[in-house]
């Protein structure tokens, strides 16, 4: 009897382990450095010692260069980090990172066509000059500190750049990479944003046993990724080369641009330690890969879904607007507004504005009702992207109250009964436009509602990322 139960037990834990052992998914880490401190020459070397360190450790890295940066690189006839940095992934980290006005300065005024066009006017021009010196178009952006603005997403994509890498707190979803504006975003990480600190007693053990901890976690609900980040100027300066002469929205003629305070030579080889070894534990942990910005868009597919069942989608968004995962697929809203009106999956932007109802009635009559979805399908196709009303006569409805107007709809009676908005899609956005902008380089009290806002309004296009 004893040894029955034993034995049965015995089975039970065998059955657990291969349990855990099934379930267990692959966990990317996508390691990345803001490569952007054109100001102290340091960082070149720096920037070098690093890319050739991760190639000897067998790894690939993404390296966010900053338009100016490699400018700067060309200038000084720096070739071996170009060619060393160019053995890794080359992302792009804005045309001049800290030179007023950063992206959220001049972009919070302007609005979502108007600034797409402004941002793609000020930083496309760095892309190329990467492109031209690294000979690749630039995989990924992220913005320069926290100033981020929802209209570079359109500039990007027409920019040939389909990946968001960076931090931040204004749109985020599980703490895992998710869907915004056609592009594959991995930003606001949370938990799974992570880093050995260059500097601190005893918290590089700390930072060993919060991977592994972060890695399991992530293997057990079916894979994921984890994001670290550095900037080679921390190995070599103790203080950031743009906040000694750009803090506060300061504009500094280059005469008078200084250094910033550099690390001691010994003092640079422990932080390149520290990160080697650090670097070294993640590849020994099972199941832990590394990904760049390009591979991870590999492993996520593409932002357009396949085709759905219009029962299921239209029930969802009658009653929510906001993204829905299916068996295989993960639809935004837009997708679903798309969908319903017969169109064919693709990416397009939400609404540049934002709308109020004025038509009153609670009911539409058929003909006038097609008349608006019609009407509605030749904007998207003229714009690419959802109109802020559909007008019914000289009535209009907000387009969240016609997409919940239309996934009520059932097609055949005389009217179409009106519903109203429910925005769930709202809840993934942050409501601190002073926190959420919060850069040592922006001008003082600096507060952001319409970036915040507008990027509210791009949560149509928001959908979690799925592992294929
Ligand atoms: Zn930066």
């Amino acid at each position: 009897m004893i040894n029955d139960m034993k034995t049965r037990l015995a089975l039970f834990v065998m059955f657990l382990t291969v349990s855990v052992l099934r379930a267990a998914g692959p966990v990317y880490v996508v390691l990345w450095f803001d490569t952007e401190d054109y100001v102290e020459p340091g960082a070149d070397d720096a920037a070098l010692r690093i890319a050739t360190d991760l190639t000897g450790l067998g790894v690939r890295a993404t390296f966010k260069v900053v338009g100016e940066k490699a400018r700067v690189l060309e200038q000084r006839g720096r070739w071996d980090v170009v060619r060393a940095l160019a053995l890794h992934e080359i992302g792009y980290h804005s045309n001049f990172h800290s030179i007023p006005p950063a992206p959220s300065v001049y972009l919070r005024d302007l609005g979502y066509v108007e600034g797409a066009a402004e941002f793609e006017r000020r930083e496309r021009s760095g892309a190329l000059d990467l492109q031209r010196i690294f000979g690749v178009v630039p995989s990924c952006y992220g913005q320069p500190g926290s100033s981020w603005g929802p209209q570079s997403n359109t500039a990007l994509r027409r920019m040939g750049i389909p990946v968001y890498l960076d931090e931040g707190s204004q749109v985020g979803l599980d703490s895992q990479p998710f869907w915004y504006g056609g592009l594959l975003y991995i930003f606001n990480m949370g938990k799974y944003s992570m880093r050995a600190p260059l500097d601190g007693a005893g918290a590089v053990e700390k930072s060993y046993e919060q991977f592994d901890h972060a890695a399991s976690e992530l293997a057990a609900r079916g894979g994921g990724v984890i994001s670290i980040y550095y900037h080679p100027t921390e190995f070599v300066a103790t203080e950031f080369w743009d906040a000694v002469n750009f803090a506060k929205g300061a504009d500094r003629e280059r005469a008078d641009w200084r250094r910033p305070r550099r690390r001691t030579e010994a003092e640079s080889e422990r932080c390149y330690g520290i990160l080697r070894n650090y670097v070294a534990h993640m590849k020994s942990v099972s199941g832990v890969r590394f990904a760049t910005a390009r591979e991870m868009l590999q492993l996520y597919g593409s932002p357009v879904p396949a085709s759905q069942n219009r029962a299921q989608i239209a029930a969802h968004l009658a009653t929510k607007q906001t993204f829905l995962l299916t068996g295989q697929d993960s639809l935004s809203a837009a997708d679903i507004v798309l969908a319903l009106l017969g169109m064919d999956p693709q990416v397009v932007d939400g609404p540049a504005t934002r709308m109020a109802s004025t038509f009153r009635g609670d009911a539409i009559p058929r003909a006038a009702f097609q008349r608006a979805k019609a009407d509605t399908v030749s904007f998207v196709r003229t714009n690419q992207r959802l109109p802020a009303e559909v007008w019914i006569g000289s009535e209009k409805l907000s387009i969240g109250d016609f997409a919940a107007t239309l996934a009520a709809d059932n097609g055949t009676s005389a009217n179409a009964g009106v519903h109203r908005a429910n925005l769930q899609f709202e809840n993934y956005f942050s409501t601190d436009p002073k926190g959420s902008f919060n850069w040592a380089i922006h001008p003082e009290g600096f507060s952001a509602p319409e970036l915040l806002d507008l990027g509210r309004l791009q949560g149509w296009t928001l959908k979690p990322a799925r592992l294929r």
